[in-house]
């Protein structure tokens, strides 16, 4: 069953440049009980179409010129504040890159987990506290028991993040969104609470949004990839397909970017130049100032989103050659 749909989705910006279009016809979904990764550089658009989803664009403004964003095909754009909220509180939550800000430092982490259950399922402080160790024990955090009085800052890293995840999974929603759940993590830590995440997430059979920079990190616990360049899918495909062909060279340059255990001794490559300023996005396709397979064609005319294989799209005008190479 589709979970969520995103349509045509575009987010602009009004800045002081003149409009930023961040987010520029987006469509990607997600089934329950699927995991989509989407990856992209800072700036692709990848956060902010989370941000459109959850109706936190407010900071700075971002309007909504065009699009669809379904939840159990009911389109969010269009509902009622109050729906939508909702909406938020029980069926979809949200876990961010940096658990310290999101938490508040001067309530212990019980309290905080608590509230969900007081506020959204009316529960009494005792058997709020319950079930707030209960939790603290699911994403495995050791003593929770005793430490459920404990502040946010005296756990460690891992330990905040972990407290994040329960926290999103309090009300148990259909769909979690993370935006860079492991990054502020060491290497380590990073594959420990990604584990964690997809273990739940097969457990609840919830659907998964897990935003990232880092191809590494989903490789092992997502089904499929959308890869965001400057505001657009440029490749989306099944993960293990991506992994064994990509089929736009931005993607290949990702994967050629990351240590890979079956290619023991390669050198390790690095895309050339930066993303681009988006409120001066180049002509043609986006990448092409950083492309190594770049054609006069790449400067002036946008590659669309073409069909590349079932359910795998390349925004490339030379995917051919790319998938093939
Ligand atoms: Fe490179 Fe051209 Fe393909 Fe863009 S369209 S990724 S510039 S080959
Ligand atoms: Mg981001």
């Amino acid at each position: 069953m589709t979970l969520l749909e995103v349509r045509d989705l575009h987010v602009d910006f009004h800045t002081r440049d003149g409009i930023v279009k961040a987010v520029n016809g987006v469509n990607y979904s997600v089934d329950a009980g699927e995991t989509l990764a989407v990856l992209g550089e800072s700036g692709s658009g990848k956060s902010v179409t989370a941000q459109a989803i959850m109706g936190i664009l407010d900071m700075p403004p971002g309007r909504i010129p065009k699009g669809e964003i379904l939840f159990q095909g009911e389109d969010m754009l269009t509902m009622s504040k109050e729906q939508r909220r909702k909406l938020r509180g029980a069926k979809i939550a949200m876990i961010f890159q940096d658990a310290l800000s999101s938490l508040n430092p001067v309530l212990s982490v019980g309290y905080q987990l608590g509230e969900m259950f007081r506020v959204h399922q009316g529960l009494s402080r005792k058997e709020a506290r319950a079930k707030s160790i209960e939790l603290m024990d699911r994403v495995n955090i050791p003593a929770a028991k005793d430490r459920v009085r404990d502040y946010p800052h005296q756990f460690s890293g891992g330990m905040r993040q972990r407290i994040m995840i329960a926290m999103a999974l309090a009300l148990e929603p259909d769909l979690i969104i993370a935006d860079e759940p492991t990054t502020a993590l060491d290497v380590t830590v990073q594959a420990q609470v990604m584990e964690l995440l997809a273990d739940l997430q097969r457990e609840f059979n919830m659907g998964l949004i897990l935003i990232t920079h880092d191809l590494g990190v989903v490789a092992d616990v997502a089904d499929k990839i959308a890869v965001m360049y400057a505001g657009r899918i440029v490749e989306t495909a099944p993960v293990k397909e991506l992994y064994k062909a990509p089929a736009h060279p931005y993607t290949r340059g990702l994967l050629d970017s990351i240590p890979r255990l079956d290619q023991k001794g390669r050198e390790l490559y690095a895309i050339q130049g930066l993303p681009p300023n988006m409120s001066r996005v180049p002509e043609g396709c986006a990448f092409h100032p950083r492309c190594p397979a770049a054609q006069d064609i790449c400067r002036s005319e946008l590659p669309p989103l073409a069909e590349v294989g079932a359910g795998r799209g390349s925004a490339c005008h030379f995917w051919k050659e790319t998938l093939g190479d």
